[in-house]
């Protein structure tokens, strides 16, 4: 039985993790990463978290101005993405619904961007508003 690790996203085993990568899930072969490879990893996926969680937080909002601040482009882009997503729909329920209705240029950027699930997008064109409030409407998010 081995650990997660959530830098490379998968089960590794037990011998794959130093004393301190145990604490932090991170395995030896993700810990020899250069640093700054690591930590795009990691934010990119808090802020994928943040996209997936019912509601995005003021607590949230702060650590994501925050993170806009990252010496990386595409993080920064990434999290100002958020941000703004954050500004008009916090809460998840309707967030595509609310976005497409508002500010359908935002809501192409999170489709571009990792912030909008696969399984989402297989299903759906956002490149047609109409089609894709009627998809939304007609099934899962809820
Ligand atoms: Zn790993």
């Amino acid at each position: 039985m081995g650990h997660y690790c959530k830098t490379c996203e998968r089960e590794r085993p037990n011998e794959q993790f130093s004393g301190s990568g145990h604490r932090i899930h991170i395995c030896k072969k993700c810990s020899a990463m250069p640093k700054l490879e690591l930590e795009k990893i990691l934010l990119t996926q808090e802020l994928r978290d943040y996209a997936a969680q019912s509601n995005i937080s003021k607590k949230n909002v702060l650590r994501i101005e925050r993170i806009t601040r990252f010496e990386d482009h595409k993080i920064v882009e990434l999290s100002k993405i958020l941000l703004e997503v954050a500004k008009i729909a916090p809460r998840k329920k309707n967030r595509n619904k609310i976005l497409a209705k508002q500010n359908f240029e935002l809501l192409k950027k999170m489709k571009t961007s990792i912030l909008i699930f696969d399984d989402f997008l297989d299903q759906s064109s956002v490149d047609d508003s109409s089609n894709f409030i009627e998809w939304i409407d007609a099934d899962r998010i809820t």
